[in-house]
């Protein structure tokens, strides 16, 4: 046995072991306890990995092996979020099939994953692109379209006029398009919508009911933007406002309006019976409340900047009112409806077909309107194109193939063409986590069966940037197939946590443009997959965002070294066991689960430097070394269990306990103080009792001869001082 620590050798080796055994694969028919542990899919870019990806699939693989080794059946699952504007841009560029650049990148991405020794369950590994994995997406479409919740409408929507594409309001940051940098316009446009709105109120009540970080509830929340207030009406406008009381104190009246000005228009406030001036402001914005406010100077900053700007009014001295009088109850949300549709080409083709037969001589119309697609007609398959411009008017480039457009209605039989709007790449991410529970099923997206043992995901990690948009969708869509008894839960999440990014070396984010992109590869390739793991587990706190350092991997490589060299004291006779390790099993058991990835790995550097000045470690204390490290370095632990002769895989063994009776040494050493100076030490057992102590310290010869007579008082502070008054 060459005796040097060899990570090339090991990680490899035991990589495909572990797949050729399948001991992570989670299994459906288990009478054990299931533990469902997610990580946001990866989009994959032709970039390839960088050394941010794994930082979150490290994290959740430590605990989904923590969880296996606690004797839970455990699903870590992993697939392509793999539709959208990165891979279609590409296209565009280069003319190549965006299902190939898709299988390229996803095949770098398995790779690249695979060579860090994740515990995925490869087998359930899913692709959004996957006409077997969006026909579900498109069948869940047509549920929301038969309940009245897909639907048509023509309206301002956010334009793109560089990407030629409809925006979301998320998708527009201050203004502007959040993919391009360019200004977004408003352009009237069909557009398919989901109406979310319905669900505003149980998507912010809800939220009580998870275990979220506060600042995402608040967050999601913000952007729900519910206010209970009411409807007050001053002769032809209605207002609303979350301030009734203070309607004495209402001066003007302001409209949504592009441009502050006056409209020369008065109206009467229902409670002082006084004229007052409505004003058209910038400020009010058109889709809030009514699009119209009254303006309280006196109670409201706004308003009150707005009456000094313009020499309005303000009445500082009214009566508070009781609204009762004047006003209707109702809550308002900010949330609007989700824009639906993306005239382009790499998304799911929404499926419905538009009935063309001409109107009846009698005037009535002939046509089906707006037929779906039938099931059995599932999945509407993207059709090869030649080009992936999108049209002059920004239609989908979907819609120059005649071929594929021109259908027979499936309803009339008569001339129909095709949507050609695709769905946002929102849609695949919102319901992967249900197909992952059952990915083969082709009858249903998952079955009911397999979804009430998995379901809801008992941990879930992803970023920040997603706390509004993916987890709000997908709660929505979660909500939205617990109301038709499709899904268990009424919330897919049951905890949440999000993990800080990684920065290049210097705190700069990393980016393709400035060359500042680590690549995983030949951190594992020089340093080993296990030092990787190690040293994004070791470099700060989990939650928070930090600089990479090369120089910084030295650390957690020696460190496993150390442990590699431990071996060679193993004592053949038993060997008394240390405080420490039970104090150490215990630190890296709870810091895992608080994400203390950092600290759990510092207390096992002290242990094992505590090993390493022990003359010989006993098997015992060693092994358990062994098992608090193998969740986050899967491939050194695994190789030296099976060099002490163990057939079984570390990874399935059960996790270290501590006593707590062992937590302390079983040796104390006390001071002994006379009259508040420390005089001697004394060292007693553990459970010894006080008058045992303070008989032992009175006997201590450095002490007997401070004491010429009785003491007065003996003071024993347990474990720490004996104190003794003359
Ligand atoms: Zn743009
Ligand atoms: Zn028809």
């Amino acid at each position: 046995m060459a005796d040097e620590y060899n990570p090339k050798e090991i990680e490899s080796k035991w990589q495909e072991e572990w797949e050729k055994s399948g001991i992570y694969h989670a299994e459906d028919d288990s009478k054990k306890e299931k533990y469902y542990a997610l990580i946001e899919f990866p989009y994959p870019s032709g970039d390839g990995l960088h050394v941010g990806h794994p930082r979150p699939y490290i994290g959740l693989d430590i605990i989904a092996r923590k969880r296996r080794m606690e004797g839970k059946n455990v699903l870590y699952p992993i697939g392509w979020d793999a539709f959208g504007l990165p891979t279609e841009n590409y296209a565009l560029k280069t003319g190549k099939d965006p299902r190939v650049v898709t299988k390229e990148n996803t095949d770098t991405f398995r790779k690249q994953i695979q060579s860090l020794g994740i515990s995925f369950d490869w087998a359930r590994e899913t692709n959004t692109t996957d006409p077997k994995y969006y026909k579900w997406t498109q069948w869940i479409f047509l549920k929301f379209l038969e309940n009245g919740l897909a639907y048509k409408a023509k309206m301002p929507i956010n334009w793109c006029p560089k990407d030629k594409i409809g925006l979301a309001n998320e998708e527009v940051v201050d203004g502007k398009c959040e993919r391009c940098g360019t200004e977004v316009v408003e352009k009237e446009k069909e557009q398919w919508m989901l109406a979310i709105t319905k669900y505003a109120d149980r998507l912010d009540k809800d939220l009580d009911e998870v275990d979220y970080p506060e600042r995402v509830k608040i967050e999601q929340r913000n952007w729900i933007g519910r206010s209970e207030g009411v409807l007050i009406k001053f002769d032809d406008i209605e207002i609303f406002t979350t301030r009734p009381d203070t309607i004495r104190g209402a001066t003007f009246l302001v409209v949504s309006g592009k441009e502050d000005k006056f409209t020369g228009k008065f109206v009467t406030n229902p409670a002082t019976k006084e004229k007052i001036p409505v004003w058209e402001a910038e400020y009010v914005y058109s889709d809030y409340g009514t699009g119209a406010i009254m303006g309280v100077p006196a109670d409201d900053e706004r308003d009150r900047v707005f009456a000094e700007k313009y020499n309005l009014p303000i009445v500082i001295d009214y009566k508070k009112a009781d609204f009762e009088e004047f006003g209707k109850k109702v809550v308002k949300y900010k949330l609007r409806d989700w824009v639906f549709s993306r005239q382009r080409y790499w998304g799911e083709p929404i499926p419905v077909i538009h009935c063309e037969k001409p109107a009846r001589p009698d005037g009535r119309s002939g046509g089906c309107g707006v037929v779906p697609v039938p099931e059995k007609d599932l999945p509407v398959e993207l059709p090869v194109v030649e080009k992936y411009e999108p049209g002059p008017d920004g239609e989908s480039p979907l819609a120059n193939i005649s071929e594929w457009v021109r259908v027979k209605c499936p309803s009339c039989g008569g001339d129909a063409k095709r949507e050609t709007d695709v769905m946002p790449n929102w849609a695949g991410s919102s319901w992967y986590f249900y197909r992952y529970c059952d990915d083969k099923n082709d009858k249903e997206f998952a079955s009911k069966e397999k979804l009430k043992y998995w379901m809801g995901v008992d941990w879930y990690n992803g970023g920040m940037e997603h706390t509004v948009l993916h987890l709000l969708y997908s709660r929505f869509w979660n909500k939205f197939l617990y109301d038709l008894k499709l899904v268990p839960t009424s919330e897919p999440y049951k905890k949440r946590t999000s993990h800080g990014i990684i920065l290049a070396e210097g705190g700069e984010k990393m980016s393709k443009s400035k060359g500042n992109v680590i690549n995983p590869d030949k951190i594992v390739d020089q340093f080993g997959a296990d030092t990787l793991r190690l040293y994004e587990m070791f470099m700060g706190p989990f939650e928070q965002a930090i600089a990479w350092s090369d120089e910084a991997l030295a650390g957690p490589r020696r460190f496993l070294e150390r442990v590699w060299r431990l071996k060679e004291k193993i004592a053949d006779s038993n060997v008394e066991i240390p405080a420490i390790l039970h104090q150490t099993v215990r630190k890296v058991s709870d810091d895992i689960e608080k994400l203390g990835f950092n600290t759990a790995i510092s207390s096992m550097m002290i242990l094992a430097n505590n090993l390493e000045k022990q003359e010989k470690i006993s098997q015992e204390e060693y092994k358990t070394l062994l098992k608090l490290l193998a969740p986050f370095a899967p491939h050194i632990t695994e190789e030296i269990w099976a060099e002490l002769g163990h057939k079984d895989s570390i990874h399935l063994e059960s996790w270290p306990t501590y006593d707590e009776g062992k937590l302390v040494d079983d040796e104390i050493v006390m001071t002994v103080q006379v009259n508040g100076k420390l005089r001697a030490t004394l060292k007693i057992e553990k459970g010894q009792s006080e008058e045992e102590i303070k008989s032992l310290a009175l006997g201590l010869p450095e002490v007997k001869k401070w004491l010429d007579k009785e003491p007065k008082k003996v003071i024993v502070v347990p474990n720490k001082v004996i104190s003794i008054v003359t």
